[in-house]
């Protein structure tokens, strides 16, 4: 019997046009979409539909609050994650820490209005690590140190987790496989990914789930996911990745200043006396040229 009215779920995956819906009684059911032009992706509020005993139907995908976006295969923007309140950028001493790319997922987390922690992991290793991210730490992001390997202060891990809908973020090999699999243990969702595998065979080596974790969390996995891009519209937004260049720039002679060539840049003048490191500064300008380049395609 078709259930009458609407019903609110969130997105836990998507598989093709298909994947799970959590209802708000905490089940996860499959869906499908009422029309092509409905696309759901892992996060999404949604309105669904009873259509049988085993499936639901989305008529309707709220507004979301954030997204998070990549560059597909082709080149063109794709959302892979809406609603997400929480990143947490690993890092460790091997790979060494790449700050370009450090920089380049604040910008996504201010871009998204998404608070972001520094995780510094492999601290059996060396805990050496953190010098170069000290900067971060003086910018107002806070840097947790861990061994996921050894499961030392894991506690002040679990303690960002939860109320927050939250990714993992950083170079390959950091950990991020190891950590998601300490947070995620024994969790029943796991076997979402399990009994579809055994269905639909290969796409789901990439899939992206949403895993609740401890009492009231979500991770959001996104095994392998790459080309991570800020969804920039205007040059201007660029500064919002960098607050110590933000909280100045008010104060250049030029609105529209972008800290590289405007005369009276109250940014270079800091720059010059050193109140801004020259690391942030050099990625802060490879942001910049980065986004004029694929503004001229
Ligand atoms: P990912 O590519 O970010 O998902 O990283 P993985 O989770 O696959 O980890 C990469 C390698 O680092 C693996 O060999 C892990 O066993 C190792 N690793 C992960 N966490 C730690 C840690 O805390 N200490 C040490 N020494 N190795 C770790
Ligand atoms: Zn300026």
């Amino acid at each position: 019997m078709k259930q009458l009215g609407n019903n609110f779920g969130i997105i836990a995956s998507v598989y093709n046009k298909t994947g799970m819906i959590e209802s708000s009684n905490g089940n996860r059911e499959h869906f499908l979409t009422k029309s092509n032009k409905i696309k759901p992706v892992v996060g999404d509020y949604v309105l669904y539909e009873r259509l049988d005993k085993e499936t639901l139907l989305i008529t309707e995908i709220l507004e979301s609050t954030s997204q998070l976006m990549r560059l597909n295969t082709k080149g063109q923007p794709q959302t892979v994650a809406s609603n997400l309140t929480q990143i947490l950028l690993i890092t460790a001493p091997q790979p060494t820490p790449n700050l370009l790319l450090i920089d380049q997922f604040i910008l996504i987390s201010e871009l998204m209005n998404c608070s972001l922690s520094i995780i510094s992991n492999k601290i059996d290793i060396t805990d050496e690590n953190h010098h170069s991210l000290r900067i971060y730490e003086e910018l107002g992001y806070r840097l947790v140190k861990i061994s996921a390997k050894h499961k030392t202060n894991l506690d002040h891990l679990f303690n960002l987790l939860n109320h927050q809908t939250t990714i993992l973020l950083g170079q390959s090999g950091v950990g991020k496989s190891t950590i998601t699999n300490l947070l995620i243990g024994n969790n029943p969702n796991k076997t979402d990914i399990l009994s579809t595998k055994t269905n639909k065979g290969r796409h789901t080596t990439s899939a992206i789930t949403m895993h609740r974790i401890l009492e009231n969390g979500y991770l959001i996995d996104t095994p392998g996911i790459e080309n991570l891009r800020p969804n920039i519209s205007d040059i201007k937004e660029i500064e919002n990745g960098f607050r110590e260049i933000n909280a100045l720039s008010e104060r250049c002679k030029f609105r529209d200043c972008i800290h590289i060539n405007e005369p009276d840049c109250v940014v270079k003048k800091a720059l010059n006396k050193g109140k801004i490191t020259i690391k942030r500064y050099d990625n802060y300008k490879k942001l910049i040229a980065e986004f004029e380049i694929s503004q001229s395609f």
